[in-house]
């Protein structure tokens, strides 16, 4: 056994089907009454629900939540939650909604917090981590994502209720759940691994590459959807623990400069970044392989995504060629830990590789 050092962060994880009623409990042990319920547009009435389960609990719903937190939304939300004296907000959704209710806790004063209750509806992971990206606009009026990592945000109590993934569209499925493999890969091999976040990484891979087919083949497939969140939740338990490398960093850049789509440009990504690093990562790589049942972990990813009617190149993303350049610029100077050395030429390559759909060798 390798010497390690192990964080374990505080959370209370309750999973199952139709769990979400039980939020008005779960308000109450945290010692609050007055909650907002969180959503974006499309999720209202999934909002809804949770706030007549909430019943007097309830104080009100925010339903504007937006992708990558930007500041104004947040201020908006601050000052609605001011408004109705919240003591704790229920965030009913994916990564946006959760980084809202995230943002409320971070600006609200330190000895009366707004503390965070998540009930997360796609597979990206955000509920299991202290770590909140906020997008303000630059001096030129560019958006600009900035991330920090503190405890404040890490929410207080995450419900996985199954019955509440049933809707989630077919191709983001798929890609949420390559967002979420991503985390337990890059888990696999970063400089903080143990043995307790590898094995969840492995367990959460597994989960995830024998849920997307039979949820392909069903939508509604009860094995499939069980798999998908639990395997969510494990892999997002890896990202909120361990550092991440290169695959991060690229999905990072391209979202962050470039303006591409979350889930989908990890979804992209991840297999050449697997097989970027394999040389030097090979005990990790392996992991990865015998997890998803194949022999070779990166093109079993590729074709994960691809067989599961994923997007897989950049291209179809809407990305330019022209910008390649710019972008390996920029994923070859900001220093970060990973298993392979970061060489422009080679970023340049595997770029050029995810851009085309490339099946990786
Ligand atoms: P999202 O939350 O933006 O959701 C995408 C769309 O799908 C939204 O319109 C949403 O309402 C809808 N949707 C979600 N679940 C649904 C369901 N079950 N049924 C029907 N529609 C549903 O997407 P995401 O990929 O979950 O989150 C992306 C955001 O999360 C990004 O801003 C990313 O940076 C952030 N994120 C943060 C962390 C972190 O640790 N801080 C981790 C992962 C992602």
């Amino acid at each position: 056994m390798q010497p390690f050092v192990y964080n374990a962060l505080p959370a209370r994880v309750i999973f199952g089907w139709g769990t979400s009623s039980q939020v008005a409990q779960e308000v109450k042990k945290l010692g609050c009454s007055r909650a907002l319920v969180l959503t974006t547009p499309q999720q209202v009435d999934a909002g809804e629900k949770v706030k007549a389960d909430l019943g007097d609990l309830a104080v009100g719903i925010y339903s504007n939540a937006t992708m990558h937190t930007p500041m104004h939304v947040t201020q908006e939300a601050l000052s609605k939650a001011k408004e109705l004296n919240v003591d704790c907000c229920v965030s009913v959704g994916g990564g946006s909604t959760i980084g809202l209710g995230k943002a409320l806790a971070l600006h609200s004063p330190d000895d009366a917090k707004i503390k965070n209750i998540v009930i997360p509806t796609t597979y990206a992971g955000s509920e299991a981590t202290p770590i909140i990206g906020q997008t303000e606009n630059d001096k030129e009026g560019k958006p600009l994502k900035t991330t920090q990592k503190t405890l404040k945000v890490l929410p207080e109590v995450i419900i996985y209720d199954i019955d509440l993934t049933l809707t989630l569209p077919a191709q983001m499925t798929v890609t949420s759940g390559l967002n979420a493999v991503a985390h337990a890969v890059e888990a696999l091999w970063a400089v903080e691994a143990n043995p307790i976040i590898s094995n969840l990484a492995v367990q959460g891979i597994e989960a995830i590459g024998r849920s997307l087919p039979l949820i392909k083949a069903d939508p509604k497939s009860r094995d499939g959807r069980s798999d998908a969140l639990f395997g969510a939740w494990a892999c997002g338990t890896c990202l909120g623990a361990v550092g991440m490398s290169l695959h991060h960093k690229l999905c990072h850049t391209l979202g962050g400069s470039f303006n591409m789509p979350h889930a989908e440009t990890h979804t992209v990504i991840l297999p050449h970044a697997v097989s970027y690093n394999a040389p030097y990562a090979q005990e990790a790589v392996s992991r990865v392989a015998k997890a998803l049942g194949v022999d070779n972990a990166a093109q079993g990813l590729f074709d994960l995504a691809k067989n599961n009617g994923a997007p897989y190149s950049l291209k179809e993303l809407g990305f330019k060629e022209e910008d390649l350049e710019k972008a390996a610029d920029i994923a070859a100077k900001a220093p970060y830990p990973n298993p392979a050395p970061l060489e422009k030429e080679k970023l340049l390559k595997l770029l050029t590789n995810a851009f085309h759909g490339n099946r990786p060798e």
